[in-house]
C-alpha cells in the first residue's frame, strides 16, 4: 500500500471536514449562498487594507534578491528585532531578536517546538476542549497527548485533574488563550495557579516541563479583557504566535516563536528550533509577509475588533435569549454552545435542515457542545436568527 499507516486516521478525519464543506456547497447551490448560514470555519472576515498597502510599498522599495531570497532560518533580523521591541513595549519583557524565530504560522511554530523538545513517549498535556491539530503535531514526533477533562461550568482549566495527570514523563503543557473553541480568556490567577503547579512538579520529578502558550487570538479580546503574557509567570514558557487573525492573513502563513532567555538552556533550544525549522522543510518563514508585518507593527496596525465584538454581542445575546446555554466568550470569534441533545452530531444535523452549519464539539474532544464561528458578516448572523429560534423551539428551549 502506498499511503502509510500513520496517515490513515488523518484521512478518515479529513473526510468528515470535507463532507461539511461539500454540504455547505450543496445547500448553497440549491437555496442560494445568502440562505445558507455557514458558521463552521475560523477564517477571518475583516479585511486589513493596510496589509495590501504595505505589500505595494515593499515591492516598489525593496531589493528583489533580498526580498525574495534565502535568509537566516530564523527570519529577517530587522523583523525579529521589531517583533521583540513590540513585545517589550507591550508586556515589559526584555527580548531581543535572538529570542524570536519567525515561523510558517502558529501551526509550524508548534511543530518546530515539539520537534525540538520531544523524545518518543514524552507526554504533552492538553486541556479539553482543544484545537485537535495538537494531536497530530505531537504524534509527528512520537509524543503522547494526555487530555484533561473539560470544566463545562466555566471552561477554565481543571487544575485538580492537571495536578493528578502531570508526571515524570510530562514534557510539555499546551494552553491556548484566548481559546478556540470556547472563546474564554484565562485570567492572571488561573495562569499563576497553573505555573505554581508546574514549578512544584518540576521540583518533585527533577524534570523540565515546557509551557507552550499558543496565542493566535491574543489581540482578539473584547471589553478591555487582559490576556496575560505567560513568560512572566513561568520560566520554561515558549510562546507560539500567529498573524493569521490579527492581520487577517491566515493564507500567508506567518507567525513566530518566542523562546525567552529564562528558559533552561535557552541558547541550545533556540539553536535546535532554528534547525528544526529547516529540517522540517519550512526553511524560513515567507519573506514578503515578514516585511509587511514589520511595517504593520511600526504603524500600530491590527484588525479592527469592533466587527467581531458586534457579532459576538448579537449572536451571544440572541442565542441565550432563545434558551441556548454557553459561556460568554471574551475573546477569539467562537461561541461554544451546549447541545440540546446528548449527541451533538444529531443537533448539527438538525441545524443543517435549517441551512445552519457549525462544528460538533467532538472535533475538539468535547462532545455535547457545538462551536459556532462568528467571523461572518453581521447580516449573515441577523438572517440566521430565525433558524436558531426555530431550533430552540424544536428542542423546547424557548421560554
Ligand atoms: N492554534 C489554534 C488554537 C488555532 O485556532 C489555529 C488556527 O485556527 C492555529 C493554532 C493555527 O494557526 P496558523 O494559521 O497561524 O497556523
Amino acid at each position: 500500500m502506498m499511503v502509510s499507516e500513520r496517515m490513515r486516521p488523518y484521512m478518515e478525519n479529513n473526510s468528515a471536514i470535507r463532507a461539511m464543506f461539500e454540504e455547505g456547497k450543496r445547500l448553497a447551490a440549491i437555496y442560494g449562498r445568502e440562505n445558507v448560514y455557514d458558521f463552521s470555519l475560523g477564517n477571518p472576515n475583516v479585511p486589513v487594507p493596510e496589509v495590501n498597502e504595505a505589500i505595494r510599498e515593499i515591492i516598489d522599495e525593496e531589493d528583489f534578491n533580498v526580498l525574495h531570497g534565502y535568509m537566516s532560518n530564523a527570519g529577517f533580523e530587522d523583523v525579529r528585532e521589531t517583533v521583540a521591541g513590540s513585545l517589550n513595549k507591550r508586556f515589559g519583557t526584555a527580548f531581543s531578536a535572538r529570542n524570536i524565530l519567525m515561523t510558517v504560522g502558529a501551526a509550524s511554530g508548534l511543530n518546530v517546538i515539539f520537534k525540538s523538545i520531544l523524545n518518543p513517549g514524552d507526554e504533552v498535556i492538553v486541556f479539553a476542549p482543544y484545537f485537535v491539530e495538537y494531536g497530530g503535531y505531537v504524534r509527528n514526533y512520537d509524543g503522547r497527548i494526555v487530555e484533561i477533562s473539560p470544566n463545562t461550568e466555566t471552561f477554565m482549566l481543571d487544575l485538580e485533574e492537571f495536578r493528578e495527570k502531570i508526571n515524570g514523563k510530562t514534557k510539555a503543557v499546551i494552553i491556548n488563550n484566548p481559546n478556540n473553541p470556547t472563546g474564554v480568556v484565562y485570567p492572571e490567577e488561573v495562569i499563576q495557579a497553573l505555573a505554581d503547579i508546574m514549578r512544584e512538579k518540576e521540583q518533585e520529578f527533577g524534570t523540565s516541563i515546557v509551557l507552550v502558550s499558543d496565542e493566535p487570538y491574543r489581540e482578539l479580546a473584547y471589553g478591555g479583557v487582559e490576556v496575560p503574557f505567560v513568560t512572566k509567570y513561568y520560566h520554561n514558557t515558549v510562546v507560539a504566535y500567529s498573524y493569521s487573525k490579527s492581520l487577517s492573513v491566515p493564507g500567508e502563513r506567518i507567525g513566530y516563536l518566542v523562546i525567552p532567555d529564562e528558559v533552561e538552556h535557552s541558547g541550545e533550544l533556540i539553536t535546535a528550533a532554528t534547525i528544526a525549522n529547516r529540517v522540517l522543510g519550512c526553511v524560513n518563514a515567507p519573506s514578503l509577509i515578514q516585511k509587511v508585518l514589520k511595517r504593520c507593527i511600526e504603524r500600530g496596525i491590527s484588525v479592527d475588533l469592533e466587527t467581531y465584538e458586534k457579532n459576538r454581542n448579537l449572536i451571544y445575546s440572541r442565542l441565550t435569549e432563545y434558551g441556548f446555554t454557553c459561556a460568554k466568550p471574551d475573546g477569539a470569534f467562537y461561541l461554544f454552545v451546549k447541545s440540546p441533545t446528548a449527541d451533538e452530531k444529531e443537533f448539527c444535523e438538525a441545524a443543517k435542515r435549517h441551512h445552519v452549519l457549525f462544528v460538533p464539539g467532538s472535533s475538539f474532544a468535547c462532545p455535547g457542545y457545538v462551536r459556532i464561528a462568528y467571523c461572518v458578516s453581521y447580516e449573515q448572523i441577523e438572517r440566521s436568527l430565525p433558524a436558531f429560534r426555530a431550533l430552540a423551539e424544536e428542542y423546547g428551549l424557548s421560554r
